[in-house]
């Protein structure tokens, strides 16, 4: 086995040996949520992260600095959970913005949210450094919505993403994750109401990471089926056939029968077109754990190193090991593959 290159001076970096270099930091901030969406986690009987065993924010801000200021990262994500459920979020995200990338600018910062309460903390959180949202919704009819989410709060979605648009948030992202024989009605009402308001639109493919059972292979709607489902209403071409690492395909769209009705959706693939060859991302959990890959089956625990003394540079290195033997890829597909034992609102989507 070989080891992850040794911290020199100055800033190392997160590679793998793959040459795949991590620049995208997920942070979730916390694994509790005030939704149960159905893909995601059990209705009852989740356990929560005990608050001993939840990085401060003393501790998150030590650690996106060591990320951003001796491993090379230049963006941060704040995720859950439900990151707008941490009171800390904009101490944390202004304390980013301090930071200095290796490309000498402020870290680009963003937030994956519900979206619920997001109209009363939108400005704050503008102030404190945030420059861009996307939003989790899965359906814009009310039965569904509650459905899916079990819980009846589409009305505090909605808001949030009309918050986010009026405080030019630009571009404001809405994500969306289609279930077979749930809310594949909600295809074509979702992309009409992104076009109308003017946020972009993206079908996320559901991935193997929420309660045992309910994804299944067959019964995953696929990206391909999206596109013939969205092809029925409008004209599709492809936006970004040269996209790096961005996960999503972006579509220019069309309403046939309108052509004033027109924008840009994007469809992440996960699962059956997989992008981990470009993926750039490194996450760090709520209880100070690293991992390369969200369907990672071990993970790099600095909470204790940090409470026990150790170093910037030490906590650095290992860092660098988590991610320098990042897999090449999930693996869905692979006849071996496990299912992470933390489910998606606990790694952090
Ligand atoms: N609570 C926030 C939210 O819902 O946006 C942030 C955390 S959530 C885990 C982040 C993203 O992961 C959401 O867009 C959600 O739809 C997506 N997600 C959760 N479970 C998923 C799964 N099994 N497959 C695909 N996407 C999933
Ligand atoms: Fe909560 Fe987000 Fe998971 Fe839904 S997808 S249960 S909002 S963490």
């Amino acid at each position: 086995m070989g080891s992850a290159p040794a911290l020199g001076r100055g800033r190392s970096l997160l590679t793998d040996t793959y040459g795949r270099t991590a620049r995208d930091l997920r942070v979730s901030l916390t694994d509790r949520c005030n939704l149960r969406c159905t893909y995601c986690m059990p209705e009852e009987g989740v356990e929560w992260t005990p608050t001993d065993q939840t990085l401060t924010v003393d501790e998150f801000n030590r650690l996106i600095r060591i990320a951003v200021e001796m491993l090379g990262i230049r963006q941060v994500r704040f995720t859950g959970g439900e990151p707008l459920l941490h009171r800390g979020l904009e101490q944390i995200i202004a304390a980013t913005k301090k930071l200095t990338t290796d490309e000498e600018a402020a870290p680009r910062t963003a937030i994956t949210t519900n979206g619920l309460g997001l109209d009363r903390r939108v400005q704050r959180l503008k102030d404190a450094g945030l420059d861009r949202v996307n939003i989790s919704l899965d359906s814009i009819d009310k039965e569904r919505y509650a459905r899916l989410t079990r819980r009846d709060r589409l009305p505090g979605v909605l808001k949030g993403i009309a918050a986010a648009i009026e405080h030019g948030l630009h571009p404001v992202k809405v994500n969306a994750v289609i279930m077979r024989g749930i809310n594949e009605g909600d295809v074509i009402p979702l992309t009409e109401f992104a076009l109308v308001h003017g946020f972009q639109l993206r079908f996320i493919e559901q991935m193997p990471l929420g309660p045992g059972g309910v994804w299944t292979r067959n019964g995953m709607v696929t990206a391909e089926q999206i596109i013939d489902m969205l092809s029925q209403r409008f004209a599709l071409t492809p936006a970004n056939d040269n996209r790096g690492s961005a996960p999503a395909a972006l579509w220019n769209v069309t309403d046939r029968s309108d052509q004033t009705l027109t924008g840009r959706i994007g469809i992440i693939a996960s699962v059956s077109q997989p992008f981990c060859g470009n993926c750039d991302r490194t996450r760090l959990t709520s209880d100070g754990c690293i991992r390369s890959c969200l369907f990672s089956t071990t993970e790099t625990p600095l909470r204790e190193m940090m409470r026990t003394g150790a170093t910037d540079t030490e906590l650095a290195q290992a860092w660098q090991q988590a991610m320098f033997f990042k897999p090449a890829g999930h693996g869905i597909d692979d006849p071996s593959f496990l299912q992470p034992a933390r489910g998606m609102s606990q790694i952090g989507g």
